[in-house]
C-alpha cells in the first residue's frame, strides 16, 4: 500500500523564531494525536537544525525546499543535498514550479539535484506540473510526462521508490482556484499509468502522488477521496497549525 502524505512547503515566509514556534506546536498537537497520514514539514535550510531537534521524526518528517546541483566546493551561498542531510532532515523539495520559472533550473539541472539527493540518503518531493497557457492548450498530460522523463526516470525502479510525485498545476498554486477534484484525478491517474509503462505496475502502485494548488481544508476531503490522489503539498495552508492540521484530519 503506497503512503498517504501531507506535506507542507512554508516558501521565504517565516523567521526562524516563527518556524520553531509553529514546529513545536504541530509536534505537541500530532503527537498527542497521532495522524492518520504520513506528515511532512519543509522549511528554509535555516530552521531544519533546530526544528530537527525538537520534532519527533516518527511522527512528522523534515524537509528542505531546495538542495545545490552541485557535490561540495566554491559554490557561495548554495546548500548541498550533504549538507541538508546533516540538520537531521530526511526529504527535499525538487523541481518547484517556482524554482523552474524564478531560478531558472531546468530538467537537467534538476536530474542532478535529484541524484545528489538520493546519493546522500534525502527522499525526494519531485513537483511537475502545467502552466495555464499549457492547460487551455490541452497540453498538460506531454508537459507532466515530459518533466518525469527530463529528471527521473533515469533513475533505477530501486532508486525511483524514494521519490514522491506532487502534482502542481502553476495556475491553482496560491491563486485560490484548485483543480477540481475529477481534473486532478484525471491527471494523478494519468501520471500513474506513465509511472506504470515506465517502472511497472507494482512501482505505479506503491508511488505517492501528491496534489498540489491551493489546496485546504475545505476542499482536501474531496480530493483525497480520489484513487489516485494519495494527499497534498501545501503552501499558504502550512503556515498556521490549523489549519495545516485541518487538512490533515481529512485522512479520518
Ligand atoms: P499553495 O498551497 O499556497 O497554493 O501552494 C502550493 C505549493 O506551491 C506547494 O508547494
Amino acid at each position: 500500500m503506497r503512503k498517504k502524505i501531507v506535506a507542507g512547503n512554508w516558501k521565504m515566509n517565516m523567521n526562524l523564531q516563527d518556524g520553531i514556534a509553529l514546529a513545536k506546536e504541530l509536534n505537541e498537537t500530532l503527537t498527542a494525536e497521532k495522524p492518520n497520514c504520513g506528515v511532512i514539514i519543509c522549511t528554509p535550510f535555516i530552521h531544519l537544525a533546530s526544528i530537527a531537534q525538537l520534532l519527533d521524526q516518527d511522527v512528522i518528517g523534515l524537509g528542505a525546499e531546495n538542495c545545490a546541483d552541485k557535490e561540495k566546493g566554491a559554490y557561495t551561498g548554495e546548500v548541498s543535498a550533504e549538507m541538508v542531510k546533516s540538520t537531521g532532515a530526511q526529504y527535499v523539495i525538487l523541481g518547484h514550479s517556482e524554482r523552474r520559472g524564478y531560478y531558472g533550473e531546468t530538467p537537467e539541472i534538476l536530474k542532478e539535484k535529484v541524484l545528489l539527493a538520493l546519493k546522500n540518503g534525502l527522499k525526494v518531493i519531485f513537483c511537475i506540473g502545467e502552466s495555464l497557457e499549457e492547460r487551455e492548450a490541452n497540453k498538460q498530460n506531454e508537459v507532466v510526462k515530459a518533466e518525469l522523463e527530463g529528471s527521473v526516470f533515469n533513475l533505477s525502479a530501486e532508486e525511483f521508490k524514494n521519490i514522491i510525485i506532487a502534482y502542481e498545476p502553476i495556475w491553482a498554486i496560491g491563486t485560490g482556484k484548485t483543480a477540481t477534484a475529477e481534473q486532478a484525478e484525471e491527471i494523478h491517474a494519468y501520471i500513474r499509468s506513465v509511472v506504470a509503462e515506465h517502472y511497472g505496475e507494482a512501482v505505479a502502485d506503491d508511488t505517492t502522488i501528491l496534489y498540489g494548488g491551493s489546496c485546504k481544508a475545505s476542499n482536501a476531503p474531496e480530493l483525497f477521496a480520489k484513487p489516485d490522489i494519495d494527499g497534498g503539498l501545501i503552501g499558504g495552508a502550512s503556515l498556521k497549525a490549523a489549519d495545516f492540521k485541518g487538512i490533515i484530519d481529512a485522512w479520518k
